[in-house]
């Protein structure tokens, strides 16, 4: 497909401007000349092809509201419309940072409502809605516990993190400059208990803990490990990235968990991909209140205001107040389902990963055969054995079918791992016509090998050369 520099011809224009009626200024006169470039190459098009282009740019994209998108670990859902017609009321989108507070008492509202209710659906005591993502999230609450132990001039220098954890979570200990040391996963996917009671000592300020792990499995000895760090003065953190698997069926703060980021552009409702835009919410018990983000909304005498006076709060982690445009459709998600549809939310995300689980447990190994959480995890072993097929090959022919593919290679500790998130948003009959495809690509995995491995065959791109598309990524067009 041509590029829309291609399409440029030189004087082509999709607007028009009307003649000038008041005397003309010169950029020349009002900046510095220096700064003034006339070599800027931008295409030059007719609104009609400018619109052509990028349409059909579209429709070769492949989105949630396209099609199937079983993406684990990171909650590809379909998010209701409803909550886009609400954050784009000019109201919100109009507002500027820096507007007197008596001029956004409304959007203040919003953000201290949503704050209660995630403290009431995650039983914390309060929650920051600062940080941009999930990582930030993190890195807000290591920095938290940091502050807490300097504060009681306890220093402890270690974070205890499992093996089955998100990558971000020993990249977030080691910025706030922890040594991060990993807990081995025992037989059925869960912390292995004397191991952690082995490494949890005077000098481990907490573990990070991913509830339901990135196995898709719940964590079912939460109370005992609590214990363990609790006993040794440590903390629990809890990566609540996909709280998609257990919201309003149990809350973190009630099973001992000290901090917890969320992830409202998987759970709440905001479409991600490509980098943002996110939001990454900590939740904190009252042992760590005073250490949260500033400033902080009040409510004084019915009127919202900004407060900046925490002399132990860790400071700022984000200009302005965080991404709010993401909060908005948060406070929508939550108030248009309410407390029984959250809680069938999470009832309906593990149903349907628990369906494809059975479906296809026959024809792919299960890295481990329980019944799962918001996501369910095979292992492409046997198809790599029995004919040379990857699980890379498998996702590529999963495109062929008109499939995103699900997420691969990750957990680490499963080989050829294939990780499945139907979400609670897919019917039946989607899950069954994914289910169809995935056997039929068992088979021939048996039958036709070379086929799989040559997928995808129908792309507008066929299969790229990975290694170097990341070392020697060309992202500039030059004409
Ligand atoms: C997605 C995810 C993260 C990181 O979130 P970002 O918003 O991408 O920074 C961390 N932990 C888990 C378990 C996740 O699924």
């Amino acid at each position: 497909m041509e590029l829309i520099f291609e399409k440029s011809r030189p004087g082509r224009t999709a607007g028009s401007i009307p003649t000038c009626d008041v005397p003309e200024v010169h950029l020349e006169q009002v900046i510095d000349k220096s700064l003034l470039r006339q070599d800027v190459d931008l295409p030059e098009v007719a609104e009609v092809d400018l619109i052509r282009h990028y349409t059909t740019l579209s429709r070769r994209n492949f989105g949630v509201d396209v099609g199937f998108y079983p993406l684990g670990s990171c909650t590809m859902k379909y998010n209701p419309k409803i909550n886009e017609d609400l954050a784009k009321l000019p109201g919100f989108t109009a507002l500027h940072p820096y507007v007197p507070v008596e001029f956004s008492q409304g959007s203040l509202e919003l953000m201290y409502e949503l704050r209660k209710y995630l403290s009431e659906i995650f039983g914390m005591a309060d929650f920051t809605l600062q940080p941009a993502a999930g990582a930030h999230g993190e890195l807000t609450g290591i920095m938290m516990i940091k502050k807490y132990f300097e504060a009681g001039g306890n220093h402890r220098h270690q974070i205890l993190i499992p093996d089955a954890a998100h990558g971000t979570n020993p990249a977030s200990g080691a910025l706030c400059g922890f040594q991060t040391i990993t807990v081995r996963s025992n037989a059925e996917g869960g912390v292995d208990i004397d191991h952690l009671q082995e490494l949890m000592t005077g000098d481990v300020a907490g573990l990070m803990l991913t509830n339901p792990n990135t196995l898709g499995l719940f964590e079912r000895s939460i109370e005992k490990i609590a214990g363990i760090v609790h006993d040794q003065g440590g903390l629990l953190y809890c990566d609540g990235a996909n709280a998609n698997a257990f919201m309003g069926k149990t809350r973190p703060g009630d099973l001992g968990f000290d901090v917890i980021q969320l992830n409202l552009h998987k759970t709440f409702s905001t479409p991600h991909g490509c980098g943002g835009p996110g939001s990454g919410p900590v939740g904190v018990s009252q042992k760590l209140m005073d250490y949260l983000p500033i400033p902080q909304i009040v409510k004084n005498q019915g009127d919202y205001e900004w407060c900046e006076d925490y002399p132990n709060s860790i400071g700022r982690v984000r200009s302005f107040y965080g991404n709010f445009n993401v909060m908005v459709k948060a406070y929508t998600y939550i108030r248009s389902l309410g407390p029984d549809g959250l809680k069938k939310t999470s009832e309906v995300a593990v149903l349907n990963a628990n369906y494809i689980k059975e479906k296809l447990k026959l024809h792919y190994d299960l890295a481990y055969d329980r019944t799962c959480m918001h996501e369910c995890v095979f292992s492409g072993k046997r198809q790599v054995r029995e004919s040379g097929v990857h699980t890379s090959d498998i996702a590529k022919r999963l495109l062929d079918y008109g499939y995103h593919p699900p997420t691969i290679y990750f957990p680490m500790i499963v080989p050829e791992a294939i990780m499945i998130e139907p979400t609670e948003t897919e019917s039946l009959e989607t899950m069954d016509s994914f289910c169809d495809v995935m056997i039929a690509i068992a088979r021939e995995a048996r039958e036709n090998p070379e086929q799989v491995k040559s997928a995808p065959l129908t792309t507008p791109v066929r299969r790229l050369d990975e290694v170097r598309a990341a070392r020697e990524p060309d992202v500039c067009w030059k004409g």
